[in-house]
C-alpha cells in the first residue's frame, strides 16, 4: 500500500511538473520563436522596396493604443492624408496584443514615414512605435522588447542598416523630444543586435 502511495505523489510530481515546463514553453519560448517566424511575412510587400537607412524608435506616450486608433489621430487631426505616421506599431497588450507587431500602411506602400521633423529622414527611415509611455514610470514589456528586438534585427539585415543607424527618436536633432522616453532599454537593445549580427543568437 506505501509504495502505491509512492508511486501515485511520484507521478503527480512529474505530472506537475510538464505542466510547468509546457506552460514556461508557450509562455515564454513558445511565443518568441512564433514571433521571430512570423516577421519575415509580415514585412513582405508586393511593391518595390523603399531604399531605407534609418530606424528611429518611438513611444506612444500613452498607456494603451494601437495601430488603427493611432492612425486615425494622425489622419483626422495632424491632417496627414496618408494617416499613421510609423511604419510599425508594437502593442503592449492595452488596445492590441502584448507584443503583437502590427503593420502600417506607410510600409506596404513602401512610403515615407511622418514620424520625426527631419523630412529628409523621413524619407530613409523606418519608424517604430512601442505602445507606451516610458517617460514615467514604465518601461516595454517583455514582449514588446522582444518584438522590436527581432523586427529590428530582421529589416536591419534586410537592408543593411548598421547599428549606428538604429536610434531613438531624441536623437534627431531638428525638434527637442522626450521620445521614446528616459526608461526606453535602447542600450540593451542595441547590445542584442549587434550580438545577433555577429552570428551570436538572438
Ligand atoms: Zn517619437
Amino acid at each position: 500500500m506505501k509504495i502505491v502511495k509512492r508511486h501515485v505523489i511520484i507521478f503527480s510530481i512529474a505530472m506537475y511538473v510538464t505542466a510547468i515546463g509546457l506552460f514556461i514553453y508557450q509562455q515564454f519560448i513558445g511565443k518568441e520563436r512564433q514571433f521571430a517566424i512570423d516577421i519575415e511575412k509580415l514585412c513582405k510587400v508586393d511593391v518595390n522596396e523603399n531604399e531605407w537607412k534609418y530606424i528611429v524608435l518611438h513611444h506612444s506616450a500613452t498607456d494603451e493604443g494601437n495601430a488603427k486608433r493611432f492612425g486615425r489621430y494622425h489622419r483626422e487631426e495632424r491632417k496627414w492624408p496618408e494617416g499613421l505616421a510609423y511604419h510599425f506599431v508594437i502593442g503592449n497588450g492595452n488596445g492590441s496584443g502584448n507584443g503583437e507587431i502590427e503593420v502600417g500602411e506607410r510600409w506596404t506602400k513602401q512610403i515615407h514615414g511622418a514620424h520625426t521633423a527631419n523630412m529628409n529622414l523621413n524619407q530613409i527611415a523606418i519608424g517604430i512605435c512601442l505602445v507606451g509611455n516610458f517617460e514615467e514610470d514604465n518601461k516595454p514589456t517583455k514582449n514588446q522588447f522582444i518584438s522590436l528586438a527581432n523586427l529590428v534585427d530582421y529589416v536591419s539585415k534586410r537592408y543593411k542598416i548598421p547599428e549606428s543607424n538604429v536610434i531613438m527618436h531624441n536623437q534627431v536633432v531638428q525638434k527637442s523630444t522626450a521620445c521614446p522616453g528616459k526608461n526606453f532599454p535602447y542600450k540593451e537593445l542595441i547590445s542584442k543586435i549587434v550580438k545577433s549580427q555577429t552570428g551570436k543568437t538572438l
